[in-house]
């Protein structure tokens, strides 16, 4: 096992990776910008050092000042959280060069994953079911053209580098392909330096189901079930829950099978989430994610497996604990990412938190690094806790979150709290009806 933990992150997922190792025994260097200062894993950590400025390119972005700090601490081992670093190949590589473990895949598998194209041609070739679309990057508009005419409309053009939903672009006509095409790829190109996009058929009604898994690199392979991230603005995950209102344990079964086997086939090491869209009974990947992800307590809550344990036990060349028939599922969870943002027009938010007192009791998990007298600094992502409940089934988690929601007090600054006591009052998000679509028709018809 390791000695020492650099973690190369901030916010609530700092704190998540510090509590980790702090259960199993590991000391922990924590790294910041000068805005991060006064960070909370900052304050927990065994050691910190300042990387640099606030912006990200000067700090949790830049590689030679986290290498410097592993080398002035002596750590053995980086976790690099979601985001930042978190899916950078060559990241991991050097890492490896200066013999520090990079907790997560192999830079291989990292950078297979993270081109689309690649990843869907991976995936097939394992087994698991694709949406239908171009065989790789679309060169023309020619043959954009030729291959949505084949599959029929609407089709989706999306980013070869893609992430975060960004250069994503729909087209419901053959008139709209040529503007669609145009605007993928010149976002893409602006968001990651690469302009190569590809094209798929356009889901119309589907729900968002992702499988979470775990390997040790070894052969041996887990699936921890699904969650269900339909409800969505923008593309990004607003709530998550595990069971999916969707699946029954048959279809789990199926489709968890396919993917550990995929796991195993490929050795894979670390957590992951393979994500798929699921419409009328199927399945369709979309892409996997090689890392931990920030919905991921959703799937602890309902497992009792420490994922973020895991993956160190793992990363130290341990093999996995668990065999599929160790996993078992039990209850309902949902979290609520609650960011400092305005509830309608989601505007940032940052600023001094001056009240902040979070809900307790049974169910309820707060992964948060906020506390009252905290200032949240306005260069990087808006989220500033996540609110996970639990129940033995779905009514009672919802019973439960409505009852959290509300005891849940923050002042100073503006956060997505009332729009989730306002959805977990909707009729479709109570019976668990709802599509990708869902939330943005909503927020459209209650703005
Ligand atoms: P990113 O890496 O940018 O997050 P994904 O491929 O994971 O991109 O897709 C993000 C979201 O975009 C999905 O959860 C879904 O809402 C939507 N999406 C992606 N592909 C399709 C598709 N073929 N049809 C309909 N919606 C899609």
């Amino acid at each position: 096992m390791f000695d020492k933990v650099l973690i190369a992150n901030r916010g609530e997922i700092a704190l998540r990776i510090l509590r980790a190792c702090k259960e199993l025994g590991i000391a922990t260097v924590a790294v910041h910008s000068t805005a991060d200062a006064d960070a909370m894993h900052v304050r927990l950590a065994d050691e910190s050092v300042c990387i640099g400025p606030p912006q990200a390119a000067e700090s949790y972005l830049n590689i030679p000042r986290l290498l410097a700090a592993c080398e002035i601490t002596g750590a053995d081992a980086v976790h690099p959280g979601y985001g930042f670093l978190s899916e950078n190949a060559r990241f991991a590589e050097i890492l490896e060069e200066h013999s520090i473990t990079f907790i997560g895949p192999t830079s291989e598998h990292i950078r297979i994953m993270g081109d689309k194209i690649e990843a869907k041609v991976t995936a097939r070739r394992l087994g698991i079911p694709c949406v239908p679309g171009s065989d790789g990057a679309v060169e023309s508009e020619a043959e954009a053209l030729k291959i949505a005419k084949s599959m029929g409309f609407p089709v989706l053009i999306k980013a070869t580098a893609g992430g975060g939903g960004r250069g994503m672009k729909v087209a419901h006509t053959a008139a709209d392909l040529p503007l669609a095409l145009s605007t993928a790829r010149s976002e893409a190109k602006a968001a990651f330096g690469n302009d190569s996009v590809y094209i798929e058929k356009y889901l119309t009604k589907p729900r968002h189901i992702e499988i979470q898994v775990l390997g040790d690199g070894q052969g041996n392979a887990v699936h921890l079930g699904e969650r269900d991230c339909s409800l969505q603005r923008r593309h990004q995950k607003v709530l998550e829950e595990s069971p999916s209102p969707a699946l029954n344990a048959a279809s789990r079964k199926r489709i968890g099978e396919i993917v550990a086997n995929a796991m195993r086939e490929i050795k894979y090491r670390g957590a992951g989430t393979v994500e798929f869209l699921f419409e009328d009974g199927e399945f369709y990947f979309i892409e996997m994610n090689t890392r931990i992800q920030v919905e991921h307590p959703v799937t602890e809550a309902v497992t009792g497996v420490d994922l973020v344990l895991e993956q160190i036990r793992v990363a130290s060349g341990q093999p996995l604990a668990y065999r599929q028939e160790d996993i078992t599922f039990s209850g309902h969870a949902i979290e609520c990412r609650i960011n400092a943002e305005n509830p309608r027009t989601f505007r940032p938010s940052p600023g001094l938190i001056t009240q902040w007192h979070p809900p307790g009791g049974l169910g309820v998990r707060i992964d948060s690094g906020a506390y009252q007298g905290y200032r949240i600094p306005p260069y990087y992502d808006s989220l500033i806790g996540k609110l996970i409940v639990h129940g033995k089934n779905r009514d009672e988690c919802m019973m439960r979150l409505k009852r959290a929601l509300g005891e849940f007090a923050i002042d100073g600054i503006e956060t997505t709290i009332p729009l989730f006591i306002d959805l977990v009052r909707q009729a479709d998000v109570i019976n668990g009806i709802y599509d990708i679509h869902w939330l943005e028709k909503y927020l459209g018809q209650h703005s």
